[in-house]
């Protein structure tokens, strides 16, 4: 027996990125490197190399050895994926119900899925042979800064020295480096860094363990202690899920910083999620400033592959020792993570939405923690309902932070009807003469309106045409400066129309965007710094940057923009933010449009006043008597919550009550509703024992896309355990549906936008 126990394992279970539902089976050579679990090894897969995730080893296979191929090599020779990691993939794989082999390749860097070596690289100088010669004599003689390099070089003989210590010994040290690489007396190379494991950080001398904090805390609020006092009483460690909601500028990141803080002094790490777009350079700003020497790995969609590699290298080795990230981070590997955090935990773009495996971070933040019994913070200026729910029953403990932390007052909010005032360009004379007014007092204005380009909609003046999309049931937007017609669905782009091409008529705009507001404020304000702020001026994170230094240093006055002025910028003079249109979230027909609306109000609305000044709102509406704004300025966000979920319970809604979306498309609008169809009939005998609900299916909202014809099947109930059980039996038996084959489908549980 003990013999069969100790010899090594001869088969290992990979998981690899397919859509199969399982994991494979493959044989390990007695004579190559072992694979280890968690990590990752190259394997045949008909005809092709891949490389997967070792997720278990076996002595035996359910299928007969002699069948089974061989790994052709073990990539890792240390897990990729520790257990509590690897734990979480398997979770979300199952609670997603999407093949664990796809969520694993989700989880990792392109370049680590093409096997590249996910050991930290640390960048090491050496001298070469002609290089010890002109050593020797004292060469190069006109060249001081170079010759000291080499001499340093020279005297490290093979071992060399890495980058960070020549820094230390030569501060500039990469010009006479090049010089001297040119003329080939020296050389670099990357060699494995040594991995930092468990509470000791051992990675470098020169960094100390306990954290060096240099910019000064700030005396904390009576209500910043009391959190801190909260969360921290409840023990260092140990699984506790915290919701500190916080209004905007009441010091929520303060508090990150502290309790982060406390975690690097036990020697743990700490992962920060935040949203896609937005405070991500802000808040990676502040934590590098508390914590100047503490290693620090930012992750985002910005990254080019070679970057995020790199941060996952530093994240895995255990080098960086705070990780902040956007929605993919919660899958890095961080070893004795210690706290995990999720900034704004009500933002969307923590919910995956495109593509097969549609996960929410922020839930798998709470799981994850929950695995490593360690505590989590979500903090929001506006939770969302589900979390609001949560911690009325208990599962998060509710902080809060009620006011600003500065001497700062809370904007005083107004509605503008406009109904009752001229208007033009979308902005109504209420709000130009108040904008006038604060720039008057030396203000800066934030504009605020949820749509890009010039105008959403070109028309004939004559017999009615609207530029449609020919891919999708969608208007083309117009972009005049560009002069071009572009579609924010498909992404088709195509001359601007001069005449009506069924009449020959003159065509016009109707509605506005960022850029005709951009235009009508220039002409509004003549001489005045105008910005921008929307995904089509913004690619990338330093152009935000850019935008947001020419606001903070004054140069701009005015910023209009989309969503994205949203997030948490904090220009201290400015005094007045105008909503031009806040109807559209009204009268959706998805059930959270009322709540999306009521955070971007609140949100945007907390970009005014931030310093000492006074901040004033504007929100511009058809319907000043709606219910929903109404109660936003008389009871705030709270008294908004407390009736939506009201509305939520009548209706059985989410969160009391779970959904699972079954997505189709395809080029055939019959073939999409067709499969849904049988799919419906496969589930209505289990889905009416189990009190599960199916909605549809029905065609969406936007039936047409990019070509392609879309539709959904909704799955609700009360009791998740019932739905999920249900949709274990389901999937493998609409998998096999014969009119399966002719769509594209996808399961999103827990969806958040219904289509
Ligand atoms: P939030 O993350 O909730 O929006 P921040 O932490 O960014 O809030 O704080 C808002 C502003 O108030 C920042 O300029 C911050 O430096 C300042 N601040 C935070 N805490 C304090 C405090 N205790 N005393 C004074 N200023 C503070
Ligand atoms: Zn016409
Ligand atoms: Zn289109």
């Amino acid at each position: 027996m003990d013999k069969v126990a100790t010899a090594p394992a001869r088969v290992c279970r990979v998981a690899l990125d397919t859509p199969l539902r399982r994991t494979f089976d493959y044989l390990i050579a007695a004579d190559t490197p072992a694979p280890v679990v968690g990590g990752r090894v190259a394997v045949p897969f008909g005809r092709r190399q891949l490389v997967g995730v070792v997720m278990a080893l076996a002595d035996q296979s359910d299928v007969e050895l002699a069948k089974l191929k061989t790994v052709s090599r073990a990539i890792d020779l240390e897990p990729t994926f520790d257990a509590p990691l690897l734990r979480l993939l398997q979770w979300a794989s199952d609670y997603y119900h999407h093949p664990v082999g796809e969520v694993i390749a989700a989880a990792l860097p392109k370049l680590a899925r093409e096997g590249q070596t996910l050991e930290a690289q640390t960048e090491y100088w050496l001298t070469t042979a002609a290089g010890v010669a002109a050593q020797a004599e004292q060469a190069p003689r006109r060249a001081p800064k170079q010759r000291a390099l080499l001499e340093q070089l020279a005297r490290a003989g093979d071992v060399g020295l890495d980058a960070e210590s020549l820094q230390e010994r030569l501060p500039g040290w990469r010009e006479a480096a090049r010089a001297l690489l040119a003329r080939g007396w020296i050389q670099s190379e990357a060699r494995n860094t040594p991995r930092a494991r468990g509470d000791t950080n051992q990675y470098t001398a020169t960094q100390s363990a306990a954290p060096a904090v240099t910019d000064q805390h700030p005396e904390l609020t009576v209500a910043q202690r009391e959190v801190l006092a909260s969360i921290e009483g409840a023990g260092e460690s140990g699984y506790r899920a915290w919701l500190l909601h916080g209004v905007t500028g009441s010091g929520k990141t303060e508090v990150y910083l502290q309790l982060a803080e406390r975690q690097l002094q036990r020697g743990r790490r700490v992962l920060v999620l935040v949203p896609e777009i937005g405070r991500t350079p802000q808040l990676v700003g502040r934590f590098a400033r508390r914590f100047p020497n503490v290693p620090l790995a930012v992750m985002h969609s910005g990254l080019t592959d070679t970057e995020r590699l790199a941060a996952w290298r530093a994240a895995r080795s255990g080098h960086a020792r705070l990780v902040i990230g956007t929605r993919s981070a919660v899958f890095a590997p961080i070893p004795a993570l210690g706290l995990l955090i999720v900034d704004e935990e009500h933002d969307s773009s923590f919910k995956q939405q495109e593509g097969g495996f549609r996960y929410s971070a922020r839930d798998l933040a709470l799981v994850r923690a929950h695995m490593l019994d360690v505590p989590v913070v979500l903090g929001s200026a506006t939770p969302s309902l589900e979390s609001l729910h949560n911690a009325a029953s208990g599962r998060l403990t509710r902080v809060s932070l009620p006011d600003r932390a500065a001497a700062a007052s809370p904007p005083t909010l107004r509605l503008v009807d406009l109904r009752q005032e001229r208007v033009h360009a979308g902005l109504s004379t209420t709000a130009v003469s108040a904008i006038s007014q604060h720039l008057a007092a030396d203000g800066q204005v934030l504009v605020y309106i949820n749509r890009r380009g010039y105008a959403p909609t070109l028309a004939c003046t004559a017999c009615g045409w609207i530029a449609p999309c020919q891919s999708c049931d969608a208007r083309m937007t117009v972009y005049r400066q560009a002069g071009r017609l572009r579609c924010h669905h498909c992404g088709a782009d195509r001359d601007l129309p001069r005449q009506c091409p069924q009449c020959g008529y003159a065509v016009k705009t109707v509605g506005q965007g960022t850029e005709r507001v951009e235009e009508s404020l220039a002409e509004a304000f003549p001489g005045v710094g105008i910005a921008r702020l929307d995904r089509d001026v913004v690619r990338r994170n330093d152009e935000l940057e850019a935008v947001v230094a020419r606001m903070s240093a004054g140069k701009a006055r005015i910023l209009v923009g989309t969503q994205m002025v949203a997030k948490g910028h904090d220009f201290p003079s400015l005094t007045l933010v105008v909503v031009l249109n806040a109807d559209q979230g009204l009268f959706s027909t998805d059930f959270r449009a009322a709540e999306r609306l009521a955070q971007t109000i609140v949100q945007v609305a907390g970009r005014a006043g931030r310093a000492s000044r006074p901040g004033e709102v504007l929100i511009q509406t058809e319907y000043p008597e709606h219910p929903l704004l109404t109660g936003l300025l008389s009871g705030g966000y709270d008294a908004f919550a407390t009736a939506a979920l009201d509305e939520r319970r009548s209706a059985a809604w989410p969160p009391f009550s779970r959904l699972a979306a079954l997505r189709t498309s395809a080029t055939h609008a019959e073939a999409a509703i067709d499969f849904l169809e049988e799919a419906r009939r496969a589930a209505e005998p289990r889905a009416r024992a189990a009190g599960v609900r199916l909605l549809g299916p029905a065609p969406a909202a936007m039936a047409k896309r990019a070509d392609r014809h879309h539709a959904q099947l909704l799955l609700e109930s009360v009791d998740r355990g019932a739905l999920h059980r249900l949709l274990d039996e389901w999937l493998p038996v609409i998998e096999a549906l014969p009119s399966a084959r002719r769509v594209r489908w996808s399961l999103d549980v827990d969806p958040l936008e219904l289509f």
